[in-house]
Formats: C-alpha cells, sequence, structure tokens
C-alpha cells in the first residue's frame, strides 16, 4: 500500500544522508561565471531543463552562486550579456551542507525555506598532504528528499 510505504519511507529519512540521494557534482549542469549569454548558451540553458543552474569560478568545485530561470526573463541574448554582470545583480546566495547530514534534517531545513530548496554537498578533505579543504561534491534538491520519503521517482515534465 502508498500509505505503508510513504510512512516507512518517512522513518528511513533518518537512516539516510544528503550524500546517498545527491546529483553527484559530475553530472550537475552548470556554467562558468565567464560564459556570455549569447543565443547558444542561453539555448543550452534552456535545453537543460533546470530551473537552477550552479555557475562556478575556476574550477567545478568552486560554486560561487545560482542563476535561475527566471533571472533570464529580461536578457535579450543579443546583447552578449556577460553571465557575471546578472550574477552580480541578482547575487543569489548558494546553500552548503555536509555530506553526512541526515534527510530528515534536510527536509527540516528545506521546509523552513529560507535558503531555497537548494543545497550543495561538501565534505572536509584532509587527506593527502595540504591543508584540508572543503570538496564539493554534488547537490540535493527537495525533490531528492521527497523522492526517498515516497520511494518512487518523481517524473518531470
Ligand atoms: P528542477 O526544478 O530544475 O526540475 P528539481 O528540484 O525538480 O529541479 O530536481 C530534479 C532533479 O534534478 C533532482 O534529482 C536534482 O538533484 C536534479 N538537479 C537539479 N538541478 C540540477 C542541475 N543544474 N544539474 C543537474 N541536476 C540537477
Amino acid at each position: 500500500k502508498d500509505e505503508v510505504n510513504i510512512i516507512s519511507g518517512a522513518l528511513e529519512l533518518r537512516k539516510k544522508t544528503v550524500s546517498d540521494v545527491m546529483t553527484k557534482l559530475e553530472d550537475v549542469f552548470m556554467l562558468p561565471i565567464s560564459s556570455v549569454l549569447d543565443f547558444e548558451t542561453m539555448s543550452e540553458i534552456v535545453k537543460s531543463g533546470y530551473s537552477r543552474i550552479p555557475v562556478y569560478e575556476g574550477t567545478r568545485g568552486n560554486i560561487v552562486t545560482v542563476l535561475f530561470i527566471k533571472d533570464l526573463a529580461f536578457v535579450d541574448p543579443d546583447d552578449n550579456t556577460p553571465l557575471r554582470t546578472l550574477c552580480q545583480y541578482y547575487q543569489n546566495p548558494c546553500n552548503f551542507v555536509f555530506e553526512d547530514v541526515t534527510l530528515d534534517v534536510m527536509f527540516k531545513q528545506f521546509k523552513e525555506g529560507h535558503k531555497g530548496h537548494m543545497a550543495f554537498v561538501h565534505r572536509i578533505n584532509n587527506e593527502g598532504e595540504g591543508d584540508p579543504f572543503y570538496e564539493t561534491m554534488g547537490l540535493v534538491t527537495l525533490e531528492d528528499v521527497i523522492e526517498e520519503m515516497i520511494q518512487a521517482e518523481i517524473v518531470d515534465e
């Protein structure tokens, strides 16, 4: 029965972490901040189908902001607007969580809503010789948590 599944899914949230359900960094559709919002780039963004696009500077692990699709509403592709200009205008913050945060805690945080429904998953990497550093592992959204709760895939339109 659906109800039994949802209840056991809800109980399981305490046992799973964001790293179990995240979209891995290598699979994330993102843009370098040096991009130019020309026709080609804007078509690619629309084609990706995502409503939020992480923006990185230098390496993909260095996420500096998020571009919302709605931020593109007033952008004319003929203007060749630098992505950096748009990012500086909106300054959308990004929310980071540690990879071992459990899904019940993540769900509560998403529900409270003040940081949006997407978070980047990171960890402290202290392997190797150098100083420890934050390593970005992927991203998790409210949809990933809800799928775990109802134990089914949500088919996006
Ligand atoms: P959207 O609103 O863009 O459809 P959702 O929050 O519904 O995003 O998430 C749907 C799935 O897509 C989730 O598994 C989430 O981890 C993943 N996702 C969200 N944004 C991106 C992105 N920019 N690149 C890759 N995967 C993403």
